[in-house]
């Protein structure tokens, strides 16, 4: 290897940063070496570069599936803006762009080809990869294979057909949302049995959680916001459009400058309210689960669940919105009983399959472990991840311990009734 083609010199050369994060490198020169991997890395820690370096460095394509479509568009573009040769194919092309890009694949002429999982797998697809030379297999949100994870694709489980065929082309498998189950699942359905494992920590340690029992909650949440965040900027999160609104506006009478923001309102409206929370300082979007991704604000202070997050996942991609800039910054939720009710009552009126049902049910499960634990928050929110850790002294748990409530007996009784 030139001294120009090494992983740092790429990292700097073609991408601009002077060094790499974590386990990134090591990842990166397991790849160039040639073997598999399995990569669990928080959102934003920066999988992508995992497989994009030795994409550059080893001869050949590197075919990345992907399952979005905008997604997909987005990285190529900004591959391209750093003037790396990069195409996609999707369902959404004209077929003169398709044959555009194959032939281009086929000389010899991509660093990366894009593709989403339904196309890669067409015979199409899989006799055009046999004219090129392929530098690498990247499947990125690696976790759509597992049947037990929240975004399951049956697409992605026809991808084991890769190793088969190509079984000296180095496999990377990344995802940001996979407890040990997950994890084996995914090395099990990819053929991945060979690749190492990459870990790397889910901690946020700026991040203080907080849950506490909820009442009137409104009353706490307004207490909340006044006590420990006046005049910073934060997300509410609700389980409804309507709850959304009358959030907002107690708020708003409160003298707090929320907004509300769900799926139900015109996308223009949408946009404006999203342009001001990322403009201006203290704003607080009350909003659904549909306000939040790709958003990248890195000084929101805090996250509130008013409602119970669905899934430990869920929990965990939503309060880490706060604080990403690393400084100080509170997960809050307040939770009743009365919610777990409710929500398990949901899932069994839903119009899902025995395996919806008892799927979300064992999620749900997760969620409420995380709400009755006597141990510290962050030491059970880690160990859903597969992550070991002592008590953290950054929660309500490790900073008053609980005694005035036995959750755990009441639950039992009411989940049991
Ligand atoms: P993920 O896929 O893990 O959510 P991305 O690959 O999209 O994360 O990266 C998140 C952000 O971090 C991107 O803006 C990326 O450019 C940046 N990033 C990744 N690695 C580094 C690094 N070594 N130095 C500086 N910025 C980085
Ligand atoms: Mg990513
Ligand atoms: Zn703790």
């Amino acid at each position: 290897m030139s001294d120009s083609n090494t992983p740092l010199s790429v990292l700097k050369r073609v991408f601009g940063y002077d060094s790499f994060r974590g386990e990134q490198q090591a990842i990166v020169e397991h790849l160039v070496a040639g073997h598999d991997a399995l990569v669990l890395m928080p959102t934003g820690a920066g999988k992508s570069l995992c497989y994009q370096v030795p994409a550059l460095i080893r001869p050949g394509t590197a075919i990345v599936v992907s399952p979005l479509i905008a997604l997909m568009q987005d990285q190529v573009d900004a591959l391209r803006e750093l003037g790396a040769r990069a195409a996609f194919l999707n369902s959404s092309q004209e077929w003169e762009t398709i044959r555009e890009v194959e032939n281009a694949f086929a000389r010899g002429e991509l660093d990366f080809l894009y593709v989403a999982p339904e196309r890669l797998l067409t015979d199409r697809c899989m006799r055009l990869l046999e004219r090129g030379r392929i530098a690498l297999f990247a499947i990125d949100e690696a976790h759509c294979v597992s049947q037990w994870g929240h975004d399951f694709r049956p697409e992605y489980l026809g991808l084991s057909r890769l190793q088969e065929q190509w079984p000296d082309v180095p496999r990377i498998a990344l995802t940001a949302t996979a407890t040990p189950q997950t994890r084996d699942e995914i090395a099990q359905r990819l053929g991945l049995t060979q690749a190492r494992h990459f870990v790397a920590g889910f901690d946020r340690p700026n991040i203080r959680y907080v849950i506490v029992e909820k009442n009137d909650v409104r009353r706490q949440l307004l207490g909340f916001i006044r006590e420990e965040h006046a005049g910073d900027s934060g997300i509410v999160y609700c389980l409804s459009r309507n709850k959304t609104e009358d959030t907002a506006e107690f708020l708003c009478r409160e003298g707090i400058d929320a907004m509300a923001y769900h799926a139900g309102l015109p996308a223009e409206l949408r946009a404006q309210r999203q342009a001001r929370f990322l403009r201006d300082d203290g704003v607080v979007m009350v909003a659904t689960i549909a306000f939040g991704m790709g958003i990248n604000k890195p000084d929101v202070r805090f996250v509130a669940h008013i409602d119970l997050p669905k899934s430990v996942e869920g929990y965990y991609q939503e309060t880490g919105r706060a604080g990403r800039d690393g400084l100080p910054a509170t997960a809050w939720m307040a939770y009743g009983l009365q919610d777990v009710v409710q929500q398990r009552k949901m899932i069994d009126d839903s119009t899902g399959d025995e395996f919806f049902k008892r799927r979300s049910g064992a999620q749900l499960d997760g969620m409420l472990a995380l709400c009755e634990t006597v141990q510290c928050r962050r030491t059970r929110l880690l160990a859903y991840f597969g992550q070991q850790s002592e008590p953290c002294g950054n929660c309500d748990v490790c900073l008053t311990p609980p005694q005035t409530w036995d959750g755990t007996v009441a639950a039992q009784k009411i989940l049991s009734a």
